[in-house]
């Protein structure tokens, strides 16, 4: 390893102000893609930010129909949230599925939303259920955030503090899981409030997650799972690789999405 400063602010003005003196300074949360890729020599920063004692980026709690997670959250406390279980039960089961325990306990939704992983399970349900991505300088909807694969938003320093979900009257999320790390070859998460039926697919995009219109239009219209039967997603703009061909995936989305459907609130993950 070569040599590096670590940082553990207790205030957000603390990790800015550490942020803007360091040389090549990056923020920590759970560690687990950001250490890997320091190991790897992909990444070497002067200084690491550990952004998980800061007292107002952990908490979850339900205000005005909204189900906000503090960023610095890990994905086991959100699994195992009463709180999250009874506002938007697939949420925490999505939080369940992810990587094998040691990844549930360190890793955060702060940081798996920062990451935006073409791979990653959370940013498929900020997608589909609308979520505000909440930093210390703004509010950003969520239609906005993704930009690209491991592309977002957010600015240089710019740190995520918050995810507001509006709380669906219903939502479910199955998944096609890589049998050896849990991540998503594809995932589809569809949330329903009234007429409105958002989809938002991971593990599959070229481009990282995104929303499938023509799925949209047609669970809007009949929300069954016959009512994606005919619904396609273009091979060509899939991800093509070891795990899957885009033609494969573009089936898994529509088998996927009707499965969704068919189970709401429910997780279903599959390998
Ligand atoms: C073996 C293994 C299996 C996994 N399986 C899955 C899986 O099945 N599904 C899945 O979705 N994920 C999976 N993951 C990813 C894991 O869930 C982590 O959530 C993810 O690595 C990023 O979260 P983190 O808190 O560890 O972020 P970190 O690694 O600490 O940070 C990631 C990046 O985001 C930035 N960042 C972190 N927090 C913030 C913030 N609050 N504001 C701004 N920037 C920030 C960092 O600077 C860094 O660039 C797996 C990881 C491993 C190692």
């Amino acid at each position: 390893m070569y040599p590096l400063v670590y940082h553990r602010p207790k205030t957000l003005a603390e990790a800015k102000e550490l942020f803007g003196a360091g040389a090549d300074a990056t923020f920590l949360s759970g560690g687990h893609t950001l250490l890997p890729t320091m190991k790897q020599r992909l990444a070497a920063p002067s200084d690491v930010i550990d952004l998980t004692a800061i007292p107002e980026m952990r908490g979850i709690a339900v205000e005005a129909r909204l189900l906000k997670i503090g960023a610095a959250t890990t994905h086991a406390e959100v699994a195992e949230s009463k709180i999250v279980r009874d506002a938007i039960p697939v949420l925490a089961g999505l939080a369940g599925s992810i990587g094998d325990r040691h990844v549930r306990h360190r890793g955060t939704i702060g940081g798996s939303t920062a990451n935006n992983d073409p791979a990653a399970d959370y940013p498929s349900a900020v997608l589909a259920l609308g979520a505000t991505i909440v930093t210390d300088r703004r509010r950003i909807a969520a239609d906005d955030f993704f930009t690209g694969l491991y592309q977002t938003l957010r600015e240089p320093g710019e740190i995520v503090t918050r995810i507001e979900f509006p709380i669906p009257d219903s939502a479910c999320y199955a998944k096609f899981r890589s049998p050896a790390s849990r991540y998503s070859i594809v995932g589809v998460f569809v949330a329903r409030t009234g007429k409105n039926v958002r989809v938002a697919v991971t593990g599959a995009g070229a481009s990282g997650v995104f929303r499938p219109a023509e799925f949209e239009a047609a669970l809007s219209a009949d929300f069954r799972p016959e009512a994606v039967a005919h619904c396609s997603v273009d091979p060509d703009s899939l991800l093509n690789d070891l795990n899957a061909t885009g033609e494969y995936r573009a089936h898994l989305i529509r088998v996927l999405a009707g499965r969704a459907v068919a189970k709401p609130g429910a997780l279903q993950s599959f390998k």
